[in-house]
């Protein structure tokens, strides 16, 4: 059986490591807020070259608190108006419409670019110019590839918006050499555990140069208070647990290590996969991809055969996201579209992510092409 991630070898491959770390813990008591904390809060701001990075209690609580900062520090109030719009795009997971929403606005949701996955940055400014109203970008680097943040970047000074980076599934891609997640005003990482960078358990991270977006940040995960029993703003109870920083202090010196044989994996299925007639390969622009997913477009209706062959085969696949984001009854009624969404629809019904777990071996990623070619008869 090849599965989309081995979770077991992670732990086995760092077991002293994560043992000793959990073992401190125990030691210290300091489950709250404890010295693991404010370490892992600046070794990834060093890592993503940061002023500052937060933790919180999950990736969908990072980006609710980062959109709720921005609230505070350019409107005056706790919330968004419903009038507010953040452009997004619908082909992702939930949260990232669903933080839209508990901030108070409405996710504008524009088509993607076919070939990155990502925001279509020609109509990112298409809506821009004629749909009042829209404060902010929240652009999702899906899969572990980065969005054209300097079309992106260009576009929000010209309209005086702001940029909030979903980077739940890119721990350690680069744009043009910047991490990503350190490119817009704000950055919101998550720490599940089948992220790239993952805990045990639920955690999330915020990144941003801005020290009072930072200090709102601090502020919010822990119910809006400076002083402890007297609160300025309406936070939330979203720190991330000393338990998962202790735990992901002790992965973090691999992650680099394992993004690399990652983009390895893909390398190969990139090799044998590229010229199929029913298949497109992932195109990364100019960036370091580091393939959360490895995501294949399989044409001419044949994903569903495909994936039941890999299934009978003993080989995992997964359909990342079979309903965008616009389709959802929730977003019917608290999202706005942008003319037609014709292509997070089409990639919807075509999109299948293979496994590209770190630890997987040669032989298993031989064996997850050869099924692939003896499905299609290469
Ligand atoms: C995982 C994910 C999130 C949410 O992160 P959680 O830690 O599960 O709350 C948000 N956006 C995207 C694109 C994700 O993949």
């Amino acid at each position: 059986m090849i599965s989309m991630l081995d979770l077991q070898a992670q732990y086995q491959s760092l077991k002293p490591e994560i043992d000793k770390a959990v073992a401190r813990c125990f030691l210290h008591q300091q489950w709250i807020l404890g010295p693991e904390i404010k370490e892992l809060e600046k070794q990834t701001a060093s890592y993503l070259g940061v002023q500052h990075s937060i933790g919180a209690s999950s990736g969908t609580d990072a980006l609710i608190i980062a959109l709720r900062a921005l609230a505070i520090k350019t409107k005056g109030r706790e919330f968004f108006d419903r009038e507010d719009k953040i452009i997004t795009t619908p082909f992702t997971f939930t949260a990232t419409g669903g933080a839209i929403v508990h901030a108070g606005a409405t996710p504008l949701f524009v088509d993607i670019d076919p070939n990155t996955f990502n925001l279509n940055p020609d109509l990112v400014a298409k809506a821009l110019k004629t749909v009042p109203n829209v404060v902010g970008i929240l652009p999702v680097h899906l899969y572990g590839q980065a969005c054209d943040m300097d079309a992106i970047l260009g576009l929000a000074k010209q309209y005086n918006v702001f940029v909030v980076e979903d980077v739940a599934q890119g721990f350690g891609a680069t744009w043009n050499n910047k991490k990503i997640g350190s490119i817009g005003h704000m950055g919101a990482f998550s720490f599940f555990p089948s992220k790239n960078l993952g805990g045990c358990g639920d955690g999330g991270l915020i990144a941003t140069d801005d020290d009072h977006l930072a200090e709102l940040s601090h502020l919010l995960v822990k119910h809006g208070a400076k002083e402890k029993y007297n609160a300025i703003h309406l936070g939330y109870n979203a720190r991330l647990d000393t338990l998962q920083a202790a735990i992901l202090l002790a992965k973090l010196p691999v992650i680099d290590e394992w993004n690399e044989r990652r983009r390895k994996i893909a390398d190969k299925y990139n090799e044998a996969f590229k010229g199929l007639a029913d298949l497109i390969i992932p195109s990364p622009l100019a960036s370091e991809h580091v393939y959360h997913q490895y995501t294949l477009r399989v044409l001419n209706d044949k994903r569903e055969a495909l994936q039941q062959y890999l299934k009978e085969q003993g080989i995992s696949s997964m359909i990342y996201y079979p309903i965008p984001l616009h389709k959802m009854k929730v977003f019917a009624e608290y999202g706005q579209v942008f003319g037609k969404l014709n292509y997070s629809e089409q990639l919807a019904e075509q999109v299948l992510s293979l496994p590209i777990e770190p630890l997987m071996n040669d032989e298993e990623v031989q064996q997850v092409i050869r099924t692939v070619h003896e499905f299609l008869h290469v």
